[in-house]
């Protein structure tokens, strides 16, 4: 087995994704791997469909991704601090896709993420985006209950 050097831990901020975060960093802790957190943006318009004006579109984008940034230094901050080597990530697109992209871009060992996202949705066992990355990546995924679903 490949040594665990390289740990991708996918976040949507939610309270939902924190064991997983809590699982990702005592991992790296063990096997003396870097994490790198990653955030995707969910393109929220069918540019080719939607009827507002590419301009005003374009700043919506880039006012979601300041604010993605922001979130993303306060989340490295409050729950990883400088507890391993970390560096983070803020993309746009599906998320299943891009953190299957980052996960090659940066030769993973392991992707952590939680069970449940944002919607929690009580009734499902796992959310979409796990099932798809559990169901589609060639790199071992570790998912992590999220606390009271
Ligand atoms: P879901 O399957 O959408 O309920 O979410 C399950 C887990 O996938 C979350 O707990 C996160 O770890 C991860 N995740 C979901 N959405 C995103 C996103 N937009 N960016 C990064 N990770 C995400």
């Amino acid at each position: 087995m490949k040594p665990i050097q390289t740990i991708l831990y996918a976040t949507d901020f939610s309270d939902s994704s924190l064991p997983a975060c809590e699982y990702a960093v005592y991992l790296a802790q063990l096997a003396g791997a870097r994490l790198q957190v990653l955030h995707v943006i969910g393109e929220f318009a069918d540019k080719r469909k939607s009827r507002i004006q590419p301009e005003t579109l374009a700043l919506l984008e880039r006012e979601v991704e300041i604010q993605a940034f922001k979130s993303m230094e306060e989340f490295c901050h409050d729950h990883i601090g400088t507890t391993v080597p970390c560096d983070s990530e803020v993309v746009m697109g599906l998320p299943f896709q891009e953190i299957l992209k980052q996960a090659e871009a940066i030769d993973a060992d392991l992707i952590v993420i939680g069970s449940h996202g944002r919607t929690g949705l009580e009734h499902v066992l796992v959310g979409s985006t796990a099932e798809r990355l559990v169901r589609r990546s060639v790199r071992p995924v570790l998912t992590i209950r999220s606390r009271g679903v």
